[in-house]
């Protein structure tokens, strides 16, 4: 029985991470939320976990109150998160927070020797060379769950000891595929919000609108697979079925296909190297009938090329592009600026926060903070 930590079980990923545990031979040790106690009631009663944590401090009294009469541990905030991730005695932890509050829990479970299923990007976007250092020390496997790394990690498997040439990471293109910067700048946060293909968290959403997704997924891709940003090629494929591809020397292009469902890479990141039966829907080439392909528009994504810039500078500027566009973001979902200003504001805070080559995670800390400083200023 594999011993699980879910970060976030709330959530997108994370409830569809609850839905499989059938599918798998699996003990649950620790869940957590922000403020959605009623559900984390609910999985904490179905699941029996160790512990539970409600980050938010108020709702964790509210949560210790409702488990009064079990005696799973509830804990509160940053404090708790760590506790879950790194004391729950998990053998992996799913991290599906959103958010770079992702970080320093992901970080403690990695210090404590625990594999990691990673769903949170933004750890690896802020993070992702101190990140995969201490993965390399303490010989931690970080096994991916965002679809794409996990096409590419299904694919890698056959390179043998061969070097990867080429990532080449297909991107949906989001709901204003095909429109221009203009067209795009007031589109209203509903709009933004009604992805095509994926049924995600509202901050992924307009991450995916926005394109930024994809660049955060570039720099996600760069760490995990320790590739050169110029080996690695953004493709729009509308109908999100060919997940991402590699490409070897000799010029041969491997891809993993199936229908839009995170069920899957979820699963596989559990059962890795083993295969299980799973509940997603089967692909039918047949009744895809026609997948289309297509060059990323660079100039009415600009988020896409902020990333780019980022990944090639490393240091803290991944820090500062995903602070930025977290507040960005969170002031365009609150209806405070416009969505053609989230690319705008991550802009002006690369421009604008002091260049680090060298890190610390103080460092990382530090950047993300005058980031956000900047983008909501
Ligand atoms: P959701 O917003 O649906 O869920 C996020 C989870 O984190 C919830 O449990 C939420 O609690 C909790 N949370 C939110 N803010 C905080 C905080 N400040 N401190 C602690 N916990 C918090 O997000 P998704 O599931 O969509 O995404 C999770 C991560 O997975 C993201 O990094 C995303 O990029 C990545 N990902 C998601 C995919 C998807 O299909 N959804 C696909 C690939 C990657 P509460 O319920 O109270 O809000
Ligand atoms: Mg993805």
């Amino acid at each position: 029985m594999k011993k699980i930590a879910i970060l976030g079980s709330t959530g997108s990923i994370g409830t569809q991470t609850v839905d499989i545990l059938p599918s798998i031979e699996a003990e649950v040790v620790a869940l957590t939320t922000n403020t959605r106690i009623d559900l984390l009631e609910k999985q904490a009663r179905a699941l029996q976990p160790k512990m539970v944590c409600a980050f938010d401090e108020t709702a964790a009294k509210t949560l210790k109150i409702a488990l009064a009469d079990t005696d799973i541990k509830v804990l509160a905030g940053m404090e708790g998160l760590i506790s879950c991730a790194a004391e729950s005695g998990a053998d992996i932890v799913v991290t599906a927070v959103v958010g770079m509050v992702g970080l320093l829990p992901t970080m403690a479970a990695i210090n404590a020797g625990k594999d990691i299923a990673l769903a949170n990007k933004e750890t690896l976007v802020c993070a992702g060379e101190l990140v995969m250092r201490a993965a390399q020390e303490k010989h931690v496997k970080i096994l991916p769950v965002d679809s794409e790394h996990s096409a590419i990690f299904q694919c890698a498997q056959a390179a043998q000891g061969n070097r990867l040439e080429k990532i080449i990471l297909t991107a949906s293109g989001g709901p204003f595929f095909g429109k221009t910067a203009e067209q795009m700048r007031h589109v209203s946060r509903e709009q933004a919000l009604a992805h095509p293909n994926w049924s995600m968290g509202a901050k992924i959403t307009i991450d995916s609108a926005t394109m930024m997704n994809k660049g955060l997924e570039f720099i996600e891709a760069m760490w995990l697979y320790d590739m050169a940003p110029e080996d690695i090629e953004i493709v729009v494929h509308r109908e999100s079925i060919v997940h991402s591809l590699v490409e070897f020397e000799d010029g041969a292009v491997l891809a993993q296909l199936g229908l839009p469902d995170m069920r899957l890479p979820i699963q596989y990141a559990l059962t890795y190297p083993a295969r299980v039966a799973c509940k997603v829907p089967r692909l039918s080439l047949a009744e895809v009938g026609k997948m289309t392909f297509f060059a990323p528009d660079y100039d009415a994504f600009p988020a896409l090329s902020l990333a780019k810039r980022a990944a090639q500078e490393k240091g803290n500027m991944g820090a500062v592009l995903n602070g930025a566009n977290e507040a960005a973001v969170g002031l365009f979902l609150n209806d405070k600026i416009a969505f053609g200003e989230i690319a705008d504001r991550v802009a002006h805070a690369l421009e604008t926060v002091p260049y680090r080559k060298q890190i610390t995670l103080d460092d990382v800390l530090e950047s993300d903070r005058l980031a956000r400083e900047i983008a909501r200023s």
